[in-house]
């Protein structure tokens, strides 16, 4: 039966295929495909884990006192039959055979499978029985583990599939669907090939949607119960322009999106050609479009869109996931050079790290703190930890020498940290020196993305050579709107008066000092806000390099000097949305 789920549109395009779910557990699972000459190992991997927990609970039950309830041996029965399950054992193989997902996706799928089962059930004590399979899973797979080294690797290509009327010359793609991804699970997922993905929770402006929105399919976040709605392998279309998730979906349905996705190729195609087109207004005004990027290796995706340098480098994907075992200077050093070698001498703006928030170092240990997003984040955190600090400083320091380095920071409101951070980066010159280590020149940015830096511009702009406007933060602590969270994500807005105040301010202060202002937030690849911006004096707008070429468009056709006017009345209008619409 055909079903739809709202939520909210975070990358553009309609994606049609079979749902990956990547189901949640209370013990932490890295989800990953193994490559098909892993099979037999994989499998062997899960038997070694099985046996493990057979031999731990037939322990359990011989060294169990006399006088312990009976209900306690009655229950180590019913896990180790579970175990020792054949049909189970078949179905968990299966996954691994024909879908080559790793041991533990392989479980926790079947385990879901099983347990929509159980839970269909009208014996109240068989669907108990499903708490006691959930035991048995977790108590498997914290001894897979200690085995597991979890390795991303592309996904096969998917089987052939014959039904509902699409190319059976084609594969079939494959539409990833979970609860939640952190940035550090996305990152591996960027090295997939999923046709679109959908999660239950999330903002659009959430760092996961971000990291989505660079893998550039289409997604859509926050669609609350999607993945207890989908089931493993059933046909979905996801339609990230409109943040909708359409199950099961009839021939008519399928015919009327295939077509809407055809016309989606078509336009991609048109807007390629602007490529080498320069992003000028029709009354002359040059405007820099620049790439963001969170990989060395995106700066190939920079490129291939005409971009004319990276305007944010999110240094911190390179630090994340790596169970605390931060990257050296060397590491970084080869990372940022790389980017910078990949922009072949445009600039690359590399913001220091910023950890903290919807980005915790390590999954494993989310950040604990009572609001992570007014805690000991971004600069803050770089501060309380000057030898990290110092290292990635040095490490951006050694780059420069190979380009055109600026230099970011991220999340400044206090003059004691513009202080700080500047003595510190002129420490890491002097290590550098001291030790005749190479370093080039950079010019020095701050992130507008705090309301108080907003209104303390003069302050900025006395310490910095540019400032870049983050709107993605600068909304969320403008507005008190959590941004990874859809339960606010209404009331999460780019137009709201105060937001627009404050942007258009540092653009024009940044005029007034002859400072360059760009805007690096998701803002700046919105194109329902590119011709404000222009009109607000915007001129340099970082942003995905999937939302290049669409903003170039509205770029070509639009006249700065006559937009000032009407973005000055959107500024003074108390419902600045009215005045966008058409
Ligand atoms: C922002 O806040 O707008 C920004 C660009 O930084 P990030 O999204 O990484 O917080
Ligand atoms: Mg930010």
């Amino acid at each position: 039966m055909t079903f739809s789920i709202h939520g909210l549109p975070v990358a553009r395009g309609i994606a049609i295929g079979r749902a990956v779910l990547v189901a949640s557990s209370r013990v932490e699972v890295t989800h990953y495909f193994i490559q098909p000459d892993e099979i037999k190992a994989e499998i062997e991997r899960l038997r070694v884990a099985r046996d493990a927990v057979v031999d731990e609970l037939q322990r359990m039950q011989a060294e169990m006192p006399k006088d312990m309830p009976p209900e306690l041996g009655a229950m180590l029965d019913v896990h180790l039959m579970l175990l020792q399950d054949e049909t189970l054992a078949y179905e968990i193989r299966r996954w691994i055979k024909e879908r080559l997902y790793n041991a533990e996706w392989a479980l926790i799928s079947q385990l879901e499978v099983v347990v929509r089962q159980f839970d269909e059930m009208d014996d109240p004590y068989l669907r108990e029985r499903k708490a006691d399979l959930e035991q048995v899973v977790d108590r498997v797979l914290r001894h897979l583990k200690g085995a597991a080294t979890p390795i991303a690797a592309p996904p096969p290509r998917p089987p052939r599939q014959q039904d509902l009327g699409l190319d059976d010359t084609l594969d079939v793609p494959l539409v990833l669907v979970a609860h939640d991804l952190s940035p550090a699970d996305m990152l591996q997922f960027k090295k997939s090939v999923f046709a679109g993905f959908v999660t239950d929770v999330g903002g659009k402006t959430s760092h996961t949607a971000i990291v989505a929105r660079s893998m550039d399919i289409p997604a859509v976040v926050g669609a609350r119960s999607a993945s207890q709605l989908v089931r493993q392998d059933d046909w979905v279309i996801i339609d990230g322009d409109a943040g909708v998730m359409i199950v099961d979906p009839s021939p008519i349905i399928l015919a009327e999106y295939g077509f809407k996705q055809r016309q989606g190729e078509l336009e991609r195609g048109r807007l390629a050609r602007l490529k080498n087109t320069p992003a000028v207004t029709l009354d002359g005004q040059k405007i820099a479009l620049l790439a963001n990027i969170e990989q060395p290796g995106d700066t190939e995706a920079a490129m291939a869109v005409g971009a004319v340098g990276v305007g944010l480098f999110r240094t911190e994907f390179l630090f994340m996931g790596r169970e605390g075992k931060l990257p050296d200077e060397e590491e970084q050093y080869a990372a940022y050079r790389a980017a910078v070698e990949g922009m072949h001498g445009m600039p690359v703006t590399i913001r220091t790290i910023d950890i903290g928030a919807d980005k915790p170092l390590d999954d494993r240990r989310p950040d604990t703190h009572l609001n992570p997003a007014l805690g000991l984040r971004a600069i803050r955190w770089s501060l309380a930890e000057p030898a990290m600090f110092l290292t990635q400083l040095r490490a951006i320091l050694r780059a420069a020498a190979h380009g055109q380095v600026h230099l970011l920071i991220p999340m400044l409101a206090h003059a004691s940290e513009i202080r700080q951070t500047l003595e510190l980066i002129d420490r890491a010159r002097a290590q550098l020196d001291a030790r005749g280590a190479v370093h080039g020149r950079v010019l020095l940015g701050a992130m507008i993305e705090i309301p108080a830096a907003a209104l303390s511009l003069r302050l900025f702009l006395r310490h910095f050579d540019f400032l870049s406007i983050g709107t993605n933060d600068l909304i969320q602590y403008t507005l008190a709107i959590d941004r990874a969270d859809e339960s606010v994500a209404h009331l999460y807005d780019q137009l709201h008066p105060a937001v627009l105040r404050l942007v258009a301010d540092t653009i024009a202060a940044g005029a007034r000092a002859g400072k360059a202002v760009s805007v690096c937030g998701e803002m700046a690849g919105d194109t329902s806000v590119t011709r404000l911006l222009l009109g607000l004096g915007l001129r340099s707008f970082s942003m995905h390099p999937s939302q290049v070429l669409a903003v170039k468009q509205e770029i070509l056709r639009a006249d700065a000097g006559k937009l000032q006017a009407w973005a000055q009345a959107v500024l003074d209008s108390d419902e600045p949305a009215e005045l966008l619409v058409g």
